[in-house]
């Protein structure tokens, strides 16, 4: 499928998620997920009018931002090891998976400008998902207010890979709340406005409970 069609019908299911939900379908920003795909496919992406992509490794950032002449906004969505951040900071514009003070330390000290983070929240729990529980995120976000170059935009989670619509959408109303409260505090180093969640399968639902960028990569780009 062109990336094009693709994109027209979620574009479309974004609207009416929206709607649904008294939304503007302008809040939510797609990011185009082009960790699996080649870089014609990502250029693609971008020329459907796609200007948010994301990958999750550093070889696959690094080849297509050397593909493309102008840049689109880069993601970075996946597990982000310490070692590997003084590689992508430069060609990064957003981290997704900020999720222990190791990596805060590592991001303040190799960024040359204030870095847009999300702090990545393992709302379910389950073993197998990075991010904080809950309970850690509000002296975890505290606590970055010592790191100049980090600001916490938002917050981002992964929802279980089930088909029971109502426990992923609590995930995501979790996510929220937990936003709500970061809010709360009016830290200068966090405002906290975005919601990174939603993927293929759940995008609606994540719009529905408030996402501002979803990140969708199996049916957007392949
Ligand atoms: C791969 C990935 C996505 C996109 O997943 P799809 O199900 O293909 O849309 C979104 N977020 C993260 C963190 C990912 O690793």
């Amino acid at each position: 499928m062109e990336v094009r069609t693709n994109l027209e019908k979620i574009v479309s299911k974004i609207e009416s998620a929206a709607h649904r939900s008294n939304r503007n379908p302008e809040d939510v920003n797609i990011i185009a997920v082009t960790k699996y795909v080649s870089i014609d496919r990502a250029k693609e992406a971008v020329g459907a009018g796609l200007s948010h992509l994301g990958e999750n490794r550093q070889e696959g950032l690094i080849e297509k931002v050397e593909a493309f002449e102008e840049q689109p906004v880069w993601h970075f969505i996946g597990t982000l090891q310490s070692r590997k951040v003084k590689e992508i900071i430069a060609h990064v514009d957003y981290i997704h998976s900020l999720d222990r003070r190791s990596l805060a330390k590592e991001i303040n000290k190799r960024a040359t400008k204030k870095m847009k983070c999300f702090v990545q929240i393992n709302v379910s729990g389950e073993e197998s998902k990075h991010g904080l529980t809950p309970e850690q995120v509000m002296p975890f976000v505290e606590s970055l207010k010592n790191y100049p170059n980090i600001e916490v935009v938002g917050l981002m989670t992964m929802a279980p890979h089930i088909k029971d619509a109502d426990e992923i959408r609590a995930v995501f109303q979790q996510l929220r709340e937990l936003q709500t409260l970061v809010q709360k505090q009016s830290f200068e180093h966090a405002p906290c406005k975005e919601l990174s969640m939603g993927m293929s399968n759940d995008f609606e639902i994540a719009v529905e409970e408030g996402a501002t960028f979803v990140r969708i990569g199996s049916s957007l780009v392949g």
